[in-house]
């Protein structure tokens, strides 16, 4: 049986996670502007920025960038689509942590390998 909570709890908790999707898409949205503005730099005509200081961009560093603005983009869609905030491969709920640090990821850490089974 489903926990019965008051009509004045769900509402509050309604309030935070609308305060906390709206923080995040803030975040994606700096990000997305920042990973643009980067992408647009790194395709500039070399000859345009030549100086003596700038190196030409690596293709990996393009390449990069490029993946940067597709994981924000894609985030967003998520988002619009009420889909955000859990894993894409177990569904579990993304901890808000681990969102602040990186909006764009689409993994729990579980399905990034970035935890191991004890024994
Ligand atoms: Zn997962």
């Amino acid at each position: 049986m489903a926990e019965i909570r008051s009509p004045r709890l769900l509402m509050e908790e309604c309030r935070r996670y609308t305060a906390q999707l709206s923080e995040l898409r803030t975040l994606l949205e700096e990000r997305l502007h920042a990973s643009r503005a980067e992408l647009a730099r790194l395709r500039e005509p070399y000859h345009v920025t030549l100086s003596a200081t700038r190196a030409r961009p690596s293709a990996a560093r393009v390449r990069r960038a490029r993946h940067d603005v597709a994981a924000i983009e894609a985030a967003l869609e998520r988002m619009d689509r009420g889909l955000y905030g859990t894993c894409v491969r177990c569904e579990a709920f993304l901890p808000l942590d681990r969102l602040r640090l990186a909006p764009h990821v689409q993994l729990c850490a579980g399905c990034a390998g970035e935890t191991r089974m004890t024994a």
